[in-house]
């Protein structure tokens, strides 16, 4: 901890409010994940990460910039981190997950703005978050408004850089993106000083395909009804992926899987199959530490098996084709991989509700809650598209909005409790 300290206060953070941060961390994850029985093993990597998460890899971060090499910090996953990799730069996530940054966003954001923008924002101008300090250049996205004006206030503290993501699919729009990715492998030479080349992006499309295939591993074991890891677990893995360096990960999520097959051969699960519900949840993105709906659901009778959202199934779902050899090719291979993602920010955006019902076949769940941050106008909005199309195919669903206090925890546990109990009659 002591050489914590040391590398908070060279990167400039305000390190005695920083503390309370620490403060009340390692009791949330003694609560949400050590308490847990029959864990999978393999768990053991994640829970040393998250109990040091502002010390093991911002160290790690900083170490890497010592030898030459630049981070790029993230807020959505249609930014193409193979076009960063490709340069020898590092991709870190930057989505604020806690209320504990909520506060200093609000003195330069409305209030109205979902909690997740305004907790980045917090997290940087707070000074309270290693990776918001450690990061050379921001790439932000104009995928909602709420970020894009985030965008507008962050690029007046650190160097920020912007994609303009289209908001359709059709071919122009593709050809577009392919674009916008050529545009900015442009800028990632820049602030890495290396060329990209086509074998250099080649090696990197397959580093972030076998993280995908890793990752689908996971979740394909969470198909089973065995039920061989918890929801909050499986959210963990994918939360910190983002975070972490894409070989370690691909090879800490295998092991996982490796595991989870065994558990379903031995049928070895985490929760009683025949009396706990198996639940989907979709809507907008958990970032870390955000794991308040999981816990809710997973003590109240029910386990998570299958995220239809950006830390779920959108991160590893569909693979870059890998037989490009020139980069107009990998780019736009690129870019067809990134359109097959189904944010609500894009119109018309009928293939999210397509997935949410394929999910719910595939994960054989007996019921789906909807949920997002307040404030989210788009995935708000999408609510009522989702349960026509799920109540059309007979799957059960919850409607909920939260942000990340605790006032309304007990509201939800009693919302959540009856749809439980809804299920099991
Ligand atoms: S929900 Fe949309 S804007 Fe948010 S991270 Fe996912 S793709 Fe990006
Ligand atoms: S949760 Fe909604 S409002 Fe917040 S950043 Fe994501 S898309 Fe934008």
């Amino acid at each position: 901890m002591t050489d914590n300290v040391k590398m908070w206060t060279e990167l400039g953070m305000d390190v005695e409010n920083h503390d309370n941060l620490c403060q009340v961390l390692p009791t949330a994850v003694g609560d949400v994940f050590l308490s847990q029985e029959n864990r999978p093993k393999a768990m053991d990597f994640w829970d040393m990460v998250i109990s040091d998460v502002h010390g093991i890899r911002p160290a790690e971060l900083i170490e890497a910039q010592k030898n030459g090499q630049k981070v790029f910090g993230t807020f959505c996953v249609y930014v193409p981190d193979e076009v960063i990799i490709a340069a020898n730069g590092i991709v870190t996530g930057l989505c604020g997950g806690s209320q504990f940054w909520v506060p200093d966003g609000e003195k330069v954001l409305p209030k109205n703005t979902c909690p997740l923008v305004k907790a980045s924002v917090g997290a940087r101008l707070g000074r309270t978050c290693p990776f918001f300090r450690i990061a050379d250049i921001y790439v932000g996205e104009t995928t909602c408004d709420a970020k894009k004006k985030a965008y507008e206030i962050l690029g007046e503290d650190v160097d920020m850089y912007v994609m303009n993501v289209p908001q359709m699919k059709r071919d122009i729009d593709i050809a577009h993106w392919k674009d916008e990715i050529a545009t900015f492998s442009k800028k990632v030479e820049e602030v890495t000083g290396n060329e990209i080349t086509p074998e250099k992006l080649g090696e990197a499309i397959h580093i972030l395909n076998e993280r995908r295939k890793a990752m689908a591993r996971v979740y394909e074991a969470r198909k089973s009804k065995v039920a061989p890891i918890s929801g909050r677990d499986a959210l963990l893995m994918t939360q910190i992926a983002f975070f972490d360096d894409p070989v370690r990960c691909t090879e800490m999520c295998n092991r996982l899987a490796d595991e989870l097959e065994e558990r379903i051969e031995n049928n070895n699960g985490v929760v009683d199959p025949k009396t706990t519900k198996r639940i989907l949840i979709t809507g907008t993105p958990m970032a870390v530490p955000n794991w308040k709906l999981h816990n809710i659901i997973e003590t109240s009778g029910a386990i998570v098996v299958c995220e239809e959202m950006c830390t779920g199934t959108r991160y590893f779902e569909h693979l870059v084709d890998e037989s490009g050899t020139t980069l107009d090719e990998q780019y736009m291979n690129i870019a067809k991989r990134y359109m097959k993602n189904n944010c609500a920010c894009f119109t018309p955006n009928g293939g999210r509700i397509d997935d949410i019902i394929r999910l719910a076949k595939e994960y054989q769940v007996d019921g789906v809650i909807d949920c997002n941050l307040k404030f989210c106008c788009l995935y708000d909005t999408e609510k009522l598209p989702v349960k026509k199309a799920l109540n059309e195919a007979d799957i059960p669903v919850l409607d909920l909005e939260t942000d990340y206090e605790d006032s309304d925890a007990e509201q939800l546990r009693t919302r959540i409790g009856a749809f439980i109990e809804m299920l099991n009659a």
